[in-house]
């Protein structure tokens, strides 16, 4: 039985040596347990967050013990009436090939018709993160333009699609020619720039919306955000859902002023943590389980095979080597 622990605190871009594989027994179940088979684990850019021991909205992982992120995992064997051997479950684990639970914080998921690793992705976190920042804080409105940044990973795949569905014109911002490609013919969007292959991104924004931009969702922060805030309308509303391009950075990065666009075009610029909106979730999954359904929201996922390879999954988000939602199947 194999677990991944935190060996170090990244500085800067995280590395293999910040992770250390160990060997243990495995669990043994008593009264009320269950004990789990992991099957998918999902690698995400907020981890990084949680293994500096930076303040923040979730507390920061311990050094020299399990890193947990959100695992699809089998029951195994159960003392606990609430759940049957072969049932799936979701939830927050540890990257532990085995492990045992109380069954608390699990959920039953389906995966008799729907992929497992779905319920990490489109009808999990990152999806619920698309639904709930653009319909929440962005009020897309028929018609309007939206820009999402980090267009071809999971989140910004997601808002991009949810945004044509609601009758907007879709910008996406990403990093290679192939996913600049993917997003127009598989997920879309109107236009689309590679920001590794552009030299003036403030341009580039303007040219692909003529109209300005009503509406920006933003997965990634730093020079990129700040070329899109020069081609803001009026009452414009900016999600800020992440920031991955400043994650890894050691100081406090330079950043142009933000409050006189916003001033200047009665802008809303808010912060956005999906965990906030959890009395909201039901809706939102049934909504984005409808549309997977209808056809009119489709995904794609970055599948990386093996427990050992979880670490190198998490350090090639910072290289942008996934589409859409990037998971490890064990
Ligand atoms: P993604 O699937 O988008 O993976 C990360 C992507 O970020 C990479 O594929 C890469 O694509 C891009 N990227 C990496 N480095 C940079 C950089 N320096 N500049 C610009 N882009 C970069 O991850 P998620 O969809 O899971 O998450 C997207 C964002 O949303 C993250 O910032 C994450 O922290 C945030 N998030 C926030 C939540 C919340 O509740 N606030 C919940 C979930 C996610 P490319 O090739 O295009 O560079």
């Amino acid at each position: 039985n194999h677990t991944i622990l935190l060996n170090n605190r990244p500085a800067g871009k995280p590395q293999l040596s910040d992770f250390a594989l160990i060997t243990e027994e495995q669990p043994q179940i008593q009264s009320g347990e269950i004990l789990l088979r992991t099957s998918y684990v999902s690698v995400d850019p907020y981890l990084r967050g949680r293994m500096s021991d930076a303040k923040s909205y979730v507390p920061p992982f311990e050094l020299n013990k399990p890193i947990s992120s959100g695992i699809i995992a089998e029951v195994m064997e159960s003392n606990n009436a609430d759940f049957s051997k072969g049932d799936y479950v979701s939830g927050m684990l540890e990257w532990k090939e085995f492990q045992k639970s109380n069954g608390t914080g699990l959920t039953k998921v389906d995966t008799t018709s729907i992929p497992q690793s779905a319920y990490l992705g489109v009808l999990g976190m990152t999806g619920l993160t698309a639904y709930l920042g653009l319909t929440e804080i962005g009020k897309p409105q028929k018609g309007e333009t939206i820009v999402v940044s980090g267009a071809a990973g999971a989140v910004g795949s997601i808002v991009g699609q949810i945004a044509k569905i609601l009758g907007c014109r879709v910008v996406g911002i990403a990093g290679t020619d192939e996913k600049v490609e993917m997003l127009k013919s598989e997920f879309g969007f109107d236009a689309a720039i590679n920001y590794n292959t552009t030299t003036n991104m403030t341009e580039a924004i303007a040219a692909a919306c003529p109209d300005g931009v009503d509406v920006y969702f933003d997965n990634v922060g730093g020079e990129i955000s700040d070329a899109v805030l020069f081609n803001i309308n009026k009452f414009a509303r900016m999600i800020i859902c992440g920031a991955i391009s400043v994650y890894n950075e050691t100081s406090i990065p330079q950043s142009i002023s933000v409050q006189p666009f916003l001033v200047k075009n009665s802008a809303l610029m808010q912060g956005f943590i999906v965990s906030n909106y959890a009395t909201k979730f039901p809706e939102a999954v049934k909504q984005l389980a409808t549309w997977l359904q209808e056809g009119k929201l489709t995904y794609t996922e970055t599948v990386v095979e093996g427990f050992d390879q979880i670490p190198q999954a998490f350090i090639d988000l910072f290289e942008g080597k996934n589409k859409g939602k990037m998971v490890v199947k064990i």
